[in-house]
C-alpha cells in the first residue's frame, strides 16, 4: 500500500461510485501517482479514463488532459461535472470567454478546477495556452500530463495526427510532471515509436490482454458483383441479424453510398457516414443507429472514434481494412457488452491490390496490408491465435471455444464450404 492508498479507495467509491478496479486500472493508478512515466494499454471500453481522472483527484494541481476529437471532451466533462468534479475543456471552437477562463485556471493559484481537456493544437500553437502552462508548472501546480489515444503520434499506428507531434517538448518542459499515455493500440511497433516522440523512451508500458472472448470471427469468400454482395448483406441483415445493430465498413465513399442505397431498395434501414458529409448530417446519422432506427451504418473508417454504442451485435468488413490494427479496432466496435457479437470479413484478393495502390504512399503499409491478408487466407490457425500474434501476446492458454470459424469447423477446409452455406451455417 502506498501513502495515498486510502484515498484511492475512498474516491473511487464514493465519486465514482464503482465497486471496484478492473484489470490493471489500480496499478496504472499508483505508477502514475507515483510520479512515474507511463503507458497504459487497455482495449476500448476498459476504463482508461479513470486512470487519470481519479488521480487529479487524491493529489493537488492541476491535470491537463489532451485528446484528439471535441466530442469525446465534451462526452467527458460533462460525465464529470454529473459526479460534482470540476473540469472543463478548451478548443479551437470554444467560446472567447471559455478560452479566457481555461487560460486563467493555468493561472489563478486558487482554482477548482481539477482537470482542463485540451487539444493538441493548443499545445503546438498557442503561445499563449504555453507560457501559462509554464508558469502553471513552475508555481508546482501542474500535477500530470494524460495524453489520451497517445497512438495517434506515430505514423504506425493507424490513426496519425500531426498536432500530436508537438508533444515531444512536453517531457523536456515539464520534467517533473509524469505523462501519462493511454491507447488501445497494443503493437510493440507502435508502443516503441510513441515513447520516442514523447521523449519518454523505456518509460513504463501497463498492458492488459486483448482478447475479446466474446467475439466470433469469420472469412467469407467475397463474391466478384456488387449486386451478390448486396444479396448477402441483405441475407444477413434480415435474418441472421435481424432487429440487431451493426456497422458494415467499406474502403471508399462511393462503395458506402452505392451499398446503403443497394440495401434500402432492398427494404432495409440502414445509413450511411464518411468523411464527405457534414458534421451534422454524420451526427444525425449516428443518433438514428443509436436509437435504433437504422439497423445497420454502412461505412468508411471515417466512423471510428467515439463510438460508444455497447449492443452493436455485427460488424461486417464488405472490404478488408488496411492493417491487422485497423481490423481490431473495427471489429472491436462489436459487443462491447460482452455479449455474444460476430465479425464477418468478405474478402477477395482483387480488393486486395485496390487497396495496395491506394495506401502504397504511408509508411510500411505493404507490410500491414500483408498482415491482414495473412489473416484473411489462413485456414488452419485460429483466428484468435493470429490476432494474438499480431499483438504480440500469447493466449495460448486461452482457449477459442468454437469462437471462430477455423475452430469451429476444425476437419474440413473452410474455404470450400460455399458462401450460401457459410450464411447457414454461421
Ligand atoms: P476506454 O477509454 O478504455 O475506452 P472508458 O474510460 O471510456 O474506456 O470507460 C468505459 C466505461 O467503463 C465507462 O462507462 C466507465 O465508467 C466504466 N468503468 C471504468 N472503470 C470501471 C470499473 N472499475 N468498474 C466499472 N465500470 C468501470
Ligand atoms: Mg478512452
Ligand atoms: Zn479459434
Amino acid at each position: 500500500t502506498y501513502e495515498w492508498s486510502k484515498d484511492v479507495k475512498k474516491t473511487l467509491n464514493d465519486v465514482f461510485r464503482i465497486d471496484s478496479f478492473r484489470p490493471k486500472q489500480l496499478s496504472a493508478i499508483n505508477s502514475t501517482l507515483a510520479g512515474q512515466h507511463a503507458i497504459i494499454v487497455m482495449p476500448t471500453g476498459a476504463g482508461k479514463s479513470l486512470c487519470y481522472q481519479l488521480p487529479a483527484l487524491v493529489k493537488p494541481g492541476l491535470t491537463i488532459v489532451i485528446s484528439p476529437l471535441i466530442s469525446l471532451m465534451e462526452d467527458q466533462v460533462r460525465s464529470l461535472k454529473n459526479r460534482n468534479i470540476q473540469a472543463m475543456l478548451m478548443t479551437s471552437t470554444s467560446p472567447k470567454d471559455e478560452t479566457l477562463k481555461a487560460l486563467n485556471v493555468l493561472k489563478d493559484k486558487n482554482t477548482k478546477i481539477k482537470l482542463l481537456y485540451v487539444t493538441p493544437e493548443r499545445l503546438a500553437k498557442s503561445k499563449r495556452f504555453m507560457s501559462n502552462l509554464q508558469k502553471c508548472y513552475a508555481e508546482g501546480r501542474l500535477q500530470r500530463i494524460a495524453i489520451d489515444e497517445v497512438h495517434c503520434c506515430s505514423q504506425w499506428g493507424h490513426d496519425f495526427r500531426p498536432d500530436y507531434r508537438y508533444l515531444g517538448i512536453l517531457s523536456n518542459m515539464f520534467p517533473k510532471t509524469p505523462i501519462l499515455g493511454l491507447t488501445a493500440t497494443a503493437t510493440s511497433h507502435v508502443l516503441t515509436d510513441v515513447q520516442k516522440i514523447l521523449n519518454i523512451p523505456g518509460c513504463l508500458v501497463i498492458k492488459s490482454t486483448f482478447n475479446r472472448p466474446n467475439l466470433y470471427y469469420k472469412i467469407l469468400e467475397k463474391p466478384t458483383s456488387q449486386e451478390e454482395c448486396l444479396t448477402i448483406l441483405e441475407k444477413l441483415l434480415k435474418n441472421r441479424y435481424k432487429r440487431e445493430s451493426g456497422i458494415i465498413y467499406t474502403n471508399s465513399i462511393k462503395d458506402s453510398e452505392e451499398l446503403a442505397q443497394g440495401l434500402r431498395k432492398r427494404g432495409l434501414s440502414v445509413g450511411c457516414y464518411h468523411a464527405n458529409m457534414e458534421a451534422e448530417s454524420r451526427s444525425n446519422v449516428h443518433l438514428k443507429w443509436h436509437e435504433k432506427s437504422y439497423q445497420a451504418i454502412v461505412a468508411t473508417v471515417a466512423f471510428g472514434m467515439g463510438i460508444d454504442k455497447p449492443d452493436v451485435r455485427f460488424v461486417i468488413h464488405h472490404t478488408i481494412s488496411k492493417s491487422m490494427e485497423n481490423y481490431y479496432q473495427e471489429s472491436g466496435r462489436a459487443g462491447r457488452d460482452g455479449k455474444r457479437a460476430e465479425c464477418l470479413t468478405l474478402y477477395r484478393m482483387q480488393d486486395v491490390f485496390k487497396i495496395s495502390t491506394m495506401v502504397f504512399s504511408a509508411v510500411g503499409s505493404i507490410d500491414h496490408l500483408y498482415g491482414i491478408v495473412k489473416y484473411c487466407l489462413n485456414g488452419t490457425l485460429c483466428r484468435r491465435q493470429l490476432i494474438a500474434q499480431h499483438f504480440d501476446e500469447d493466449w495460448g492458454d486461452t482457449d477459442c471455444n468454437k469462437m471462430c470459424d477455423v475452430c469451429s469447423y476444425p476437419n474440413s477446409n473452410i474455404r470450400e464450404i460455399s458462401l450460401e452455406s457459410h450464411c447457414k451455417i454461421l
